[in-house]
């Protein structure tokens, strides 16, 4: 966040999307879109229902227990505060600051127990998850954003360039794994939130985080990894060689280096975002090997590591210059080895710009 100004924007443009969109309001729950709205991240998020209600024509609102009141009053200058104690009913406090047969567009993480104590309140209201009804809510980000999203990228390259000068064969992936997150706090990272370390046949299977394999010469080696810097996510991945590549490992790394590509000159504003997994998909289908890519392109990144845009088949929500994805077309090959490429790519009014930047050559690891 930088200040109550661009706080009280965002909240304005929130209500407006939610108007146009045919929505009462927006209800935020503790979480990325607390923060993104008001800065304030509760020291737990508990069974005591803390609510910022957005509504047109009213200024924003925010229930919060009596006892976090001293917090949420420092943590948030943009909005007033209405308490509730123990002992009385948050629910029945929380339903007079809402329309009672309003519809509102609800933060995804909201506990099922608050959304389930307003619906027995106000029987007639109707609540929609955000990412189904504002899904391009937190999608546009802000210079300020866009600084914190580049500055998670330059740490996680330096990251990368530090990794790839340890020592690969013999090692566990797991320790590889500890190496990376070890260089991710060292620049800068205040969280690694996963280090993909897929070895050999492992890296096959895009979920397959890391493990006690051993990695060997005449490995591919898959690495993903990322976490938080500042409030924002870092998502890259590289696939490394250990010793001499075969003719058909570099054969398969090269189409997937120019899926990369050309989905990366296929971004502009206004192109939609199935366009381009379209595009990323195309020239793996293309070069015989369609049925292996077997995930989407790439998802949106901000104040969490997965969010709107979602760059799929289906996703016809256009470009936007501000908005923040990966791009990250692989092939996987069951039971022998995959390959993936991703960068984090942010719309420019002209094109795609990078907010990651470390070679795309297959780089041979000792
Ligand atoms: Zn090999
Ligand atoms: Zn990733
Ligand atoms: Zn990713």
């Amino acid at each position: 966040m930088s200040g109550s100004g661009s706080s009280a924007r965002r909240m304005e443009r929130a209500v407006a999307q939610a108007t146009a969109a045919g929505f009462t309001g927006v209800l935020v729950t503790p979480g990325p879109d607390l923060v993104y709205f008001t800065g304030y991240r509760p020291t737990a998020i508990t069974e005591r229902i803390t609510m910022l209600a957005l509504t047109a024509g009213r200024e924003p609102v925010m229930i919060v227990p009596a006892l976090e009141r001293p917090d949420a009053e420092r943590a948030t200058a943009a909005v007033s505060l209405t308490c509730w104690d123990d002992g009385a009913d948050p629910y029945a406090a929380a339903a007079r600051l809402l329309d009672p047969r309003g519809r509102y567009a609800v933060s995804d993480a909201a506990w099922a127990m608050h959304l389930l104590g307003l619906q027995r309140e106000l029987p007639e209201s109707r609540y929609v998850s955000m990412t189904a009804a504002l899904p391009m809510m937190r999608a546009v980000k802000d210079a300020g954003e866009l600084a914190r999203l580049a500055a998670a990228g330059a740490a996680a390259d330096a990251a990368y360039e530090q990794i790839v000068g340890v020592r690969f064969a013999g090692r566990q992936e797991r320790e590889i794994g500890a190496d990376l997150a070890g260089f991710l706090l060292e620049h800068g990272h205040s969280q690694v939130d996963f280090t993909v370390v897929g070895s050999g046949p492992n890296g096959a299977n895009p979920h397959h985080e890391m493990g006690e394999r051993p990695v060997q010469d005449g490995d591919m080696v898959v690495l993903d990894f990322g976490g938080l810097l500042d409030g924002y996510g870092s998502d890259t991945t590289r696939t490394v060689h250990v010793g001499e590549p075969s003719p058909e490992e570099r054969a398969v790394f090269e189409i997937v280096r120019h899926a990369q590509q050309a989905a990366f000159e296929a971004v502009r504003p206004g192109v939609s975002c199935q366009e381009i997994d379209r595009v990323a998909r195309k020239v793996i289908r293309d070069a015989g090997y369609g049925e292996y890519f077997i995930h989407r392109t790439g998802h949106g990144i901000g104040l969490t590591t997965h969010e709107p845009p979602y760059l799929v088949e289906g996703e016809t929500h256009p470009l936007v210059p501000g908005m923040c994805f990966s791009i990250e077309p692989g092939i996987y090959l069951p039971g022998r080895f995959g390959v993936r490429i991703e960068d984090i790519v942010t719309v420019t009014a002209d094109g795609g710009r990078r907010l990651n930047n470390t070679s795309h050559d297959l780089h041979i690891v000792a």
